[in-house]
């Protein structure tokens, strides 16, 4: 992996720094409630995002980044097997594709991805690479798709929430978009509480990891 760059799954300890990050939307229903609960806690938040629902909800992507959080990509479709298997060239269409819409609704450059399902493949690589994009995965995952009650998913985080964290939740599911969740949004409510009681600042991935302003 050295070859073509790292994948980053944490930031580094000692400067008091979370990341919440929340993929396969956005959704009309979910994103404007997490949006209302990072800003009841003054938080900022990355969002990986698929092409598909960028298409559809333009509007909510620039409301997320207005907002001041950080937009990542996360393939247009969803499919593992093309995230695995597809030839570079391809997966490059792909990616190129969905920043470009989130491009376009932001007017800001995609400068994250994330693979569907956190799926690194050697062919994957060479495409962030020529692409400049930093490969960004997670350390601590909330399983928010399990549809455990909310009480389950902040006790899971509470165990292991610490410095430097980058959390994985979802604000919807990739194939099912009425499946509900708005437990997360519940569970979210009560882990930043849970950062302020212990002095964490939730924070975009490009902040955590020091690479905001001239990654590219
Ligand atoms: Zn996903």
């Amino acid at each position: 992996m050295a070859l073509f760059g790292t994948v980053h799954w944490k930031g580094t300890s000692g400067r008091r720094m979370v990341s919440f990050t929340f993929d396969d939307g956005p959704h009309p229903v979910n994103t404007p409630r997490l949006l209302d609960i990072l800003a009841a806690h003054g938080a900022t938040a990355t969002f990986f995002m698929t092409g598909a629902n960028v298409a559809r909800f333009p509007e909510l992507v620039r409301d997320v980044a207005a907002r001041g959080h950080e937009i990542g990509c996360h393939s247009f479709n969803h499919c593992r097997n093309r995230t695995m298997f597809a030839i570079p060239g391809r997966q490059m269409q792909e990616i190129r594709a969905t920043n470009a819409l989130i491009e376009r609704a932001t007017g800001k450059a995609v400068t994250l991805y994330r693979p569907p399902h956190g799926l690194v493949s050697p062919l994957l690589l060479p495409v962030c690479w020529r692409l400049s994009l930093k490969i960004v995965l997670w350390n601590l995952n909330s399983y928010d798709f399990r549809h455990e009650h909310d009480s389950v998913v902040v006790a899971r985080i509470k165990k292991r929430l610490a410095d430097g964290a980058i959390l994985l939740f979802h604000e919807c599911h990739h194939r099912d978009a009425t499946i509900d969740y708005s437990y997360t949004a519940r569970a979210l409510d009560q882990v930043l509480a849970q950062c302020r009681s212990a002095n964490l600042e939730s924070v975009t991935v490009s902040r955590l990891l020091g690479l905001e302003g001239g990654c590219l």
